[in-house]
């Protein structure tokens, strides 16, 4: 059998009767992909922890005809803190669902990989709102959806007068173009500053960050409106957009 190596974070397990176990992983190597985990779910497996969705792994994995199996794993980090609180897994499951919903099987996307372990590292210190509002909006711009902020999305001259956001348009308008767009909503100037900052600052350094709970409402709404309006083009994403508007 010919074997090959990914190191992978666990995005789904989904039981499969006998003890065996479809994987869903988001690999550094080929992007998302599906392999089955034979007896994993048996009470003695050694491999037991290391399937755990919100797993970082190291597989060895051997070629199938159809699905490829895993012959070896070993986890990497655990990330035992996720799975004690509520709310941390909630948001987790979130990042989880978001990335099998904007990436394609087998299309390698490290950023994205890089960008999604180290958010689940950060949520240990906390923060897993910001962390997650961080996420959306840096991950629709590595997959090609790069919202315009410091200009105006439509005219491109520098943002003036009242300010407006309109996922459609693709990002900030400006008060002379708001009308472009009947869906477009005001927003403060302040808003398109925090935008800016979820987007382009590191997520290390997003606690720095201070934000209302009225902005962290808008600044929710307004992400929802903007990955809504790419994901719809993709009716996979269907499903995961009725979820969408549940917590968190
Ligand atoms: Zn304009």
């Amino acid at each position: 059998m010919k074997l090959y190596k990914v190191n992978a974070i666990v995005l789904r397990s989904i039981e499969c009767g006998n003890g065996d176990k479809l994987l869903v992983l988001f690999s550094r190597e080929f992007g998302r992909m599906k392999v089955m985990a034979h007896g994993v779910s048996k009470p003695f497996s050694r491999k037991r922890g290391s399937v755990q969705p919100f797993t970082y792994t190291k597989f060895l994995i051997g070629r199938g005809r159809e699905l490829d199996s895993v012959s070896q794993c070993e986890g990497m980090e655990m990330f035992p803190f996720i799975r004690h609180d509520l709310e941390t897994i909630g948001y987790a499951s979130y990042l989880s669902e978001l990335v099998l919903s904007l990436t394609p099987e087998g299309e390698r996307n490290e950023p994205l990989f890089r960008l999604l372990l180290e958010t689940m590292r950060l949520m240990e210190e906390g923060g897993a709102e910001i962390l997650t509002r961080s996420f959306e909006i840096k991950a629709a711009a590595l997959m090609g959806y790069r919202p315009v902020l410091d200009a105006c999305a439509h005219c491109g001259e520098p943002l003036a007068g009242r300010l407006f956001f309109c996922a459609e348009a693709g990002g900030a308008l400006c008060q002379n173009c708001h009308a472009v767009d009947a869906r477009a909503v005001p927003v403060s100037r302040g808003m398109v500053e925090i935008l800016k900052a979820l987007l382009n600052w590191p997520q290390g350094r997003l606690r720095q960050l201070k934000i209302s709970a009225a902005d962290r409402r808008q600044i929710k709404t307004l992400l929802y409106e903007y990955l809504k309006y790419y994901l719809e083009r993709d009716l996979k994403s269907v499903s995961f957009l009725n979820r969408f508007t549940a917590d968190p």
